[in-house]
């Protein structure tokens, strides 16, 4: 069983840190700076076989030559799909990464939309999903499409509920507060602020959340239920023929009229 821990980085980046008792080696997700990884492993002893990055952001990708220098045999995995010059292993959805060291496996997803060859780690009941989907919201989108997101958060949105959702960003405050717009008569929803609320006054990450917990509270997850529909269509004052469509509105809304 590996263990999880959160490296924060510039305002609001978590940089995922993969660690199993007894073993000295270790991986990070997204290292966007090399900084507080490199005071990290070295407080804790550790050496780094891998490095998994899920897109081209210099907040994803731009510490992977400070920690090259440090630790020259890291193993740099990445998406095929996106011009990163210090991949190693460029991965393509189906794809499997075995980090032997760890005795963890993932599966890599094609997760498009907020760029184009985004790409997500799932397994050991884990999804990396850098800055696809969010707690309680999702990426904006930069070099992919509308289209592809919404198809990205659907197709995650089948996987296990009690799945573990690390995503790259320490959002989750802003994204409810949309989502309570969106949403204000959501039970789920309401119990989340609270909650979410005590953990960032206590200085707690609110990340991860569940599959589970982002089906009944994200808007951007919900795009096929009635009271979603409404309000992304009252906001777009017009009618909206599909998922994609009640996505691009409500995508349009946060960015243009929330933040
Ligand atoms: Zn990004």
């Amino acid at each position: 069983m590996i263990d999880i821990r959160p490296i924060p980085a510039f305002d609001d980046n978590y940089i995922w840190l993969l660690t199993r008792d007894g073993y000295s080696g270790c991986a990070v997700v997204d290292p966007g700076d090399e900084d507080p990884v490199i005071e990290r492993l070295q407080a804790e002893g550790l050496a780094l076989d891998a490095i998994l990055v899920t897109h081209k952001h210099g907040d994803h990708v731009g510490g992977i030559p400070g920690l090259k220098a440090v630790w020259p045999e890291a193993k740099v995995y990445g998406p095929a799909g996106e011009p990163i010059r210090t991949l190693e292993q460029r991965l393509h959805g189906g794809d499997r990464v075995e980090l032997a060291g760890l005795g963890a496996t993932f599966e890599v997803l094609d997760v498009p939309g907020h760029t184009e060859g985004h790409i997500a780690y799932f397994g050991e009941g884990a999804l990396f999903c850098g800055d696809t989907l969010f707690a309680a919201g999702c990426g904006r989108v930069f070099s992919g499409t509308f289209e592809q997101l919404s198809d990205s958060l659907i197709r995650i949105g089948r996987l296990p509920p009690g799945t573990l959702v690390y995503c790259a960003h320490e959002y989750t405050l802003a994204n409810l507060g949309f989502a309570a717009w969106v949403e204000p008569d959501n039970a789920d929803l309401e119990a989340r602020i609270v909650r979410d609320r005590r953990r960032r006054e206590a200085d707690e990450p609110t990340v991860p959340s569940t599959i589970a917990e982002e089906l009944a509270s994200n808007p951007f997850m919900r795009t096929d239920r009635d009271e979603v529909i409404a309000a992304a269509s009252h906001w777009a004052d017009t009618g909206l023929a599909d998922r994609a469509a009640v996505f691009r509105a409500l995508r349009s809304w946060k960015d243009k009229d929330y933040d």
